[in-house]
């Protein structure tokens, strides 16, 4: 299967960034027709190591929106998944039946999991910085 993420939801993630210096933050992915359509940055807590989501945020959008909340975003200092983030996307997924974990790697990719609760991985695509750029400029 294929997802896109739409070229506003990298834009706002890389503007984010820049306000977070090197903290970890995050927050829910919504999700339509199996493309990313946004990302609503929701947080409790965060440090260098971990960042703790709140759903103070996403209560604030309309019904019809958040009925389209299937996953997660965060920004992490290492490349790839850690044992945290890979407990975090199981309970997810058994919660949602289908979870789209979106993550702002230490190395500036971008990479995009989907967990199927009968099927396991059904999707993992990632997104180089460079792409990234060209992403931005069409
Ligand atoms: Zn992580």
């Amino acid at each position: 299967m294929d997802v896109k993420i739409k070229t506003e939801v990298i834009e706002k993630i890389i503007e984010e960034s820049k306000k977070h210096d090197k903290l970890e933050f995050g927050g829910w992915v919504i999700v339509d027709n199996e493309e990313i359509v946004d990302v609503v940055f929701d947080i409790k807590s965060q440090s260098y190591g971990d960042v703790i989501l709140d759903c103070k945020e996403i209560l604030k959008l309309d019904k019809s929106v958040r009925d389209k909340c299937a996953g997660w975003f965060h920004r992490h200092p290492i490349c790839g998944l850690s044992g945290t983030d890979i407990n975090t996307m199981n309970q997810l997924t058994e919660f949602w039946g289908r979870c789209y974990t979106l993550v702002l790697q230490g190395n500036g990719d971008i990479s995009l999991h989907v967990t199927d609760k009968e099927e396991g991985l059904i999707h993992e695509s990632w997104i180089t910085p460079e792409f990234i750029d060209e992403y931005k400029n069409g």
